[in-house]
């Protein structure tokens, strides 16, 4: 048994003493009922926020008037979610008020998938209303109730039952596919931090081969941010292991999409991520010196972008995945791996030419790093000063070189 069910199963204990009504919910239990690894464990109940928070030690608050609270058991997180019914949808997205009920029922009911929406108490008996073990059993996809109206109410489950698809091998039902398609432009009103937890996950599933087709077909590519700009043969070209790199991928194909990244509200390291994989690309492309791109670039972008490289169509792949290999083998043996690894301070450069500080010592360093990766010049204060001497000049504040 899972160490996570062994712990989950001790508040749910704490809380049935407690006189509350409480259960594995979610995606736990179906992974459990399918044998494969949990990531973490759901828990419902019939206590509010509030007694949930004092009935455990340590909690977080991450949404109480959405019913959720963490349970913190020696710093493992499990989410404790009072019952909830969702009342009212006006805007395809957010439920526009929560009211909690006091039967699992009316909470396993809002659940998106059948496969989702089962229940198992302390002793692993399992509360399925909905037939989702058969479901489980049969491979299906199929929204609890009208898939018409589940998708109206948050178009975020159109994506979700891609994301599900890739990461369980199952097949669409058939009235859910349908419904998806009739409600797929609604997915513009998702929030793009939604979509995007949903299209990683997408992405680094283990069975994506019929995906991409599945998103033209559904209209659900044409509906989200960025990837309704990527035109639908270059979207499928591609092979990429996460969406990050598909994203790189689009870039370097297409550069007038770099306009769309905004859209996606990525993180600085995620942008940064993209940029520098393009900025690889392009450089192989025009064929950049191997010494150059082993000193310009950080280890794991090199690596993944030969990953990518080795499985994608490029027309000089081979001569491509040299380079990467040969830039990444010659970066230990690189006289320096940064700019401030030139073995003279700012302050030396300012006392040997009697100058205060300015612009003109950038340039210096940017000539010396130059000199001492592709002119032999020495990594050595006095070899370093002894070059200086004969090639750089002070014209009116300004450096020269000779
Ligand atoms: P994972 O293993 O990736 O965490 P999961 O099934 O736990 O998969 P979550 O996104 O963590 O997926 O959601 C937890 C549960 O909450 C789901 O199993 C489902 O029952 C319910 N759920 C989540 N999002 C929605 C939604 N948009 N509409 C209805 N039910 C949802
Ligand atoms: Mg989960």
């Amino acid at each position: 048994m899972d160490e996570l069910f062994i712990t989950g199963k001790k508040i749910l204990e704490k809380l049935q003493e407690e006189g509350f009504q409480a259960y594995f919910v979610g995606g736990c239990v179906r992974d459990y009922q399918m044998g494969r690894i949990i990531n973490d464990v759901d828990i419902t109940t019939n206590a509010l926020p509030e007694e949930v928070e004092t009935l455990f030690e340590n909690t977080v608050d991450v949404g109480k008037e959405h019913g959720t609270v963490i349970v913190l058991i020696d710093d493992t997180p499990f989410e404790v979610t009072t019952f909830r019914v969702e009342s009212e949808y006006t805007d395809h997205r957010r439920p526009d008020f929560v009211s909690f009920t006091e039967k699992l029922d009316g909470d396993l009911e809002r659940r998106d998938f059948t496969m989702n929406a089962m229940a198992m108490d302390k002793e692993f008996r399992l509360i399925d209303p909905y037939a989702g073990l058969e479901a489980i059993r049969r491979k299906t996809i199929s929204t609890v109730g009208r898939a018409d109206e589940r998708f109206d109410e948050d178009a975020l489950r159109i994506l979700r039952a891609v994301r599900f698809k890739a990461q369980l091998d199952f097949e669409i039902d058939e009235a859910t596919l349908l419904a998806m398609k009739r409600h797929a432009g609604n997915l513009r009103y998702i929030a793009v931090e939604r979509s995007l937890v949903e299209l990683k996950k997408t992405y680094d599933a283990d069975y994506t081969e019929e995906i991409k087709p599945l998103m033209i077909q559904t209209g659900v590519k044409d509906n989200l941010p960025f990837l309704r700009e990527v035109d639908d043969n270059n979207f499928m070209s591609t092979n990429a292991f996460s969406f990050i790199s598909e994203t790189a991928l689009q870039v370097y194909m297409n550069e007038s999409l770099l306009k769309y990244i905004p859209d996606l509200k990525l993180s600085n390291l995620e942008k940064h991520t993209i940029r520098e994989m393009v900025e690889v690309l392009q450089d192989l492309e025009y064929d950049k010196q191997v010494k150059a791109i082993s000193y310009k670039y950080n280890y794991d972008t090199l690596e993944n972008v030969e990953a990518l490289v080795a499985g994608n169509r490029f027309s000089k792949k081979l001569s491509w995945r040299r380079k990467l290999d040969e830039a990444m083998e010659m970066q230990p043996l690189l006289p320096i791996q940064k700019i401030s690894d030139i073995d003279i301070g700012g302050k030396e450069l300012m006392l040997h030419f009697g100058q205060n500080g300015g612009r003109w010592i950038r340039e210096i360093y940017s000539v010396l790093e130059y000199e001492i990766l592709f002119n032999e010049l020495q990594n050595e204060k006095t070899k370093i000063l002894e070059w200086i001497d004969v090639h750089v000049e002070f014209e009116e504040g300004n450096i020269k070189l000779a």
